[in-house]
């Protein structure tokens, strides 16, 4: 009786370490996955066009685990292309790299023809990428590594895939059978779930759908959050502890965003308690408190402030008007930086210094900043157009200024351009350049600021 006590224990013990072991190696391949996924997030973020990006990524053979390896060679990124490096006629059936990082294009004013999809309709990241880049990334690769057939596929894409780009997700893992990797960063926000009332519950459950239908098929869906943080979602609350350095769960957002009808501020926020007494406060840079408004037990939601506000204003929650328990990351233009006028007629042909273009709030007034680049003289016709988002991709716009009528600061000029409800969707500047003979628009986003969208603005995680 005793001996066999014994053994039942020894065996016990054999299957809990066997069963401890295998847990710490599945954590430990995820963190490999979550490491490549991080990279591309940060390698391509410059891609962007809106908040919204993608990265397609296929290993080559033999590839490092946790390393991400550039076929033919490390990416150079390059303003104005929705897809980097561009898919054009010459190798839209033949990709020759093994990665692509795209933005998404509104209106399919760059590829709806070549995807057959209808006009004004706009292509999501994940479709671009699994769709149209896939297969001739595939043909290329088949060709260049003779005999090897591609097992994994990495897809990072900022934002949680919305409904439709799941169906694609799902398709393109039943056909090709290879381990789809999926990496996001912001689980709520984008182009897709603008009034839908129960979007943080909808958005949740595709989550763990997603989850599921990956795992199931040999592959994982990971979040990789702005610091580089990363988890696996479903493994309990936000109080399970971090299985790596980067890798961690967190359910709570608390973010500064505009309201795009109005110019002000505004917050959204989940995972609050549900306490009468909370609020939550709006502050400028220098912590100065703006206004504040009572949350009213509601533990998930959006507030508009009565209230304008600059770069650097963020947002408290105080619970029980005695504890700050949480504060958001600072507003900054939308999340964006200058970005450059990449096809002005420089007197270089490789400008050290780029004009570039940006846009910011000052009180209610969109207002358009130009940096000044002394390879680039602005021409007296040359002029700034805002567009709201179904006129990108067309010469159509809402409001323009003459270059000429800005106001001129030491390293930059500016205008501030009046905001309008026609706005509301979002909306972009673009720098309209006169050659001397006519005006040039170059492509559709050339010469072009970021777009600032409704569900894309945050101020971070
Ligand atoms: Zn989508």
């Amino acid at each position: 009786m005793m001996i066999i006590s014994v053994e039942l224990k020894c065996v016990t013990l054999i299957l809990l370490s066997n069963i401890l072991c295998l847990f710490v190696i599945a954590i430990g391949f995820d963190d490999d996955h979550a490491e490549i996924l991080n990279k591309l997030k940060s390698d391509f973020r410059n891609v962007r066009h809106t908040n919204q990006y993608a990265v397609l990524y296929v290993p080559p053979p033999n590839a490092q685990r946790g390393r991400v390896n550039y076929v033919p060679r490390t990416p150079q990124i390059l303003q104005g292309n929705v897809i980097v490096p561009e898919v054009d006629s010459t190798n839209r059936n033949r990709y020759p790299q093994n990665y692509a990082g795209s933005t998404v294009d509104l209106n399919g004013a760059v590829y709806g023809n070549m995807m057959h999809r209808t006009r004004g309709h706009t292509i999501h990241t994940e479709d671009l990428s699994l769709n149209l880049v896939y297969p001739a990334m595939q043909n290329w690769y088949n060709e260049n590594f003779r005999g090897s057939t591609i097992r994994a596929v990495y897809l990072y894409t900022h934002f949680l895939p919305c409904p439709r780009c799941f169906d694609i997700i799902q398709n393109f893992v039943r056909t090709t059978g290879v381990r789809l990797y999926v990496g996001y960063t912001d689980l709520f926000g984008g182009m897709r779930e603008g009034g839908n009332p129960n979007l943080e519950r909808d958005t949740r459950q595709r989550r763990n759908n997603i989850n599921n239908f990956l795992n199931d098929n040999m592959g994982r869906l990971l979040q990789v959050a702005d610091r580089g943080i990363c988890h696996q979602p479903g493994i309990g609350g936000r109080t399970v502890r971090d299985i790596s350095d980067i890798c961690k769960t967190t359910e709570e957002m608390l973010v500064i965003a505009m309201d795009f009808t109005s110019g002000k501020a505004q917050v959204w926020f989940n995972g609050f308690n549900p306490d009468y007494n909370g609020w939550v406060a709006l502050l400028d840079k220098n912590n100065k408190r703006l206004t504040w408004e009572y949350t009213y037990s509601k533990t998930t939601g959006k507030i508009t402030f009565n209230q304008y506000f600059e770069n650097g204003a963020y947002i408290q929650y105080w619970q029980d008007n005695k504890n700050m328990i949480r504060q958001s990351y600072p507003w900054k233009d939308c999340g964006f930086e200058f970005i450059e006028l990449n096809k002005l007629p420089y007197t270089v042909q490789n400008p050290a210094i780029f004009a570039a273009i940006k846009l910011t709030m000052m009180g209610d007034y969109p207002t358009v900043l130009i940096k000044k680049s002394r390879y680039y003289t602005p021409n007296s016709y040359d002029w700034v157009m805002i567009q709201t988002l179904a006129q990108i991709g067309t010469k159509s716009y809402q409001t323009w200024n003459w270059i000429s009528k800005f106001t001129h600061q030491s390293d930059y000029f500016y205008y501030q351009f009046s905001l309008g409800s026609q706005f509301a969707d979002g909306f972009r500047a673009k720098y309209v350049f006169y050659d001397g003979i006519a005006y040039r628009y170059e492509g559709f986003y050339d010469n072009a600021s970021p777009i600032w969208t409704p569900g894309g603005c945050q101020g971070g995680a």
